[in-house]
């Protein structure tokens, strides 16, 4: 009879400690107040000698018990181990997990992977170096262009989140098109916020943004904290091979205008993208054109 009693008490106890352990969003708070630190503290203190008592004389149970679950728990991780595997490997087609190949060889037009440069707007205003609208702080475009997102572009860009899910990576649309007007808001807002020299450096006066363009997207969380994910290292390294490139990298405000921003791509089509992304250069520097206010 005791040892029944016992039995259930320490696995009360072991099912709590696991309730506990796995809730590390307030769940477990939520579930008991406490008045005061002091209070919780008690408590605390009053729980554990309860439970080293019922350890204490549960000794033998516990450790029948512990063995038992030791030995679940390794099953548990192989299987998970297992899965984790199969997972890898159903992500790259039924076989072992691939190398993460950076394609550096340009597709041909007849290719699938390729993808063709956007379509050109005959439109007075508008900056085109090579077939490649340009959108920076010496080239701005019309206030009244507005394209709305080029479907190239936006077709391409779902291509690239779907390859980069069946690796596992998340990647999402945060911002595409802006139009004139709603530049304008956004960099009020950030001049009123930060002062215009801050702002600057990584929000551009309405005219222009590449995101008027229509050929620009922003993805996940708009700011450093997506900088070191593995979404932003995959986005860097595989752009190219859907017509993008990475507009303003880490190290190159002086060159762009802007401060290295993980999450801004911009569509160009494949037989430049590749060329951009293999010379290592920006765009400002592939065409040798400058990006800074002139007035
Ligand atoms: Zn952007």
């Amino acid at each position: 009879m005791k040892r029944s009693i016992l039995i259930t008490l320490a696995i009360a106890a072991a099912l709590s400690c696991t309730a506990c352990g796995k809730t590390d969003d307030g769940t477990a708070s939520s579930r008991r107040k406490f008045t005061s630190p002091t209070e919780a503290a008690t408590t605390a203190a009053v729980t554990t000698e309860a439970l080293t008592e019922i350890a204490q004389e549960t000794e033998e149970i516990t450790t029948e018990a512990a063995s038992e679950e030791e030995t679940t728990a390794a099953e548990e991780t192989t299987a998970a181990a297992e899965n984790a595997t199969t997972g890898e490997a159903v992500a790259a087609g039924g076989e072992a997990p691939a190398e993460d190949v950076i394609k550096t060889e340009a597709p041909s037009p007849e290719d699938p992977d390729y993808a063709p440069a956007p379509a050109k707007h005959d439109i007075a205003g508008i900056t085109y170096i090579q077939g490649a609208l340009i959108a920076n702080k010496s080239y701005s475009l019309p206030a009244d262009f507005a394209p709305g997102l080029d479907p190239t572009c936006e077709n391409q860009f779902y291509k690239m989140t779907s390859d980069a899910s069946k690796k596992g990576l998340y990647i999402y649309f945060a911002s595409g098109f802006r139009s004139y007007d709603y530049q304008a808001q956004i960099y009020n807002n950030y001049v009123a916020r930060d002062g215009q020299a801050e702002a600057d450096r990584y929000s551009a006066r309405p005219g222009y943004s590449e995101h008027q363009s229509g050929l620009a997207i922003d993805v996940n969380q708009i700011d450093s904290s997506f900088d070191n994910t593995r979404e932003a290292k995959w986005l860097a390294d595989h752009c190219h091979e859907y017509g993008f490139i990475l507009r303003y990298p880490q190290g190159k405000e002086s060159i762009t205008g802007y401060q290295y921003e993980s999450w801004h791509v911009r569509y160009v089509g494949t037989d430049l993208s590749y060329a951009i992304h293999n010379s290592g250069l920006t765009m400002e520097e592939y065409f040798n054109i400058d990006s800074y206010y002139h007035e």
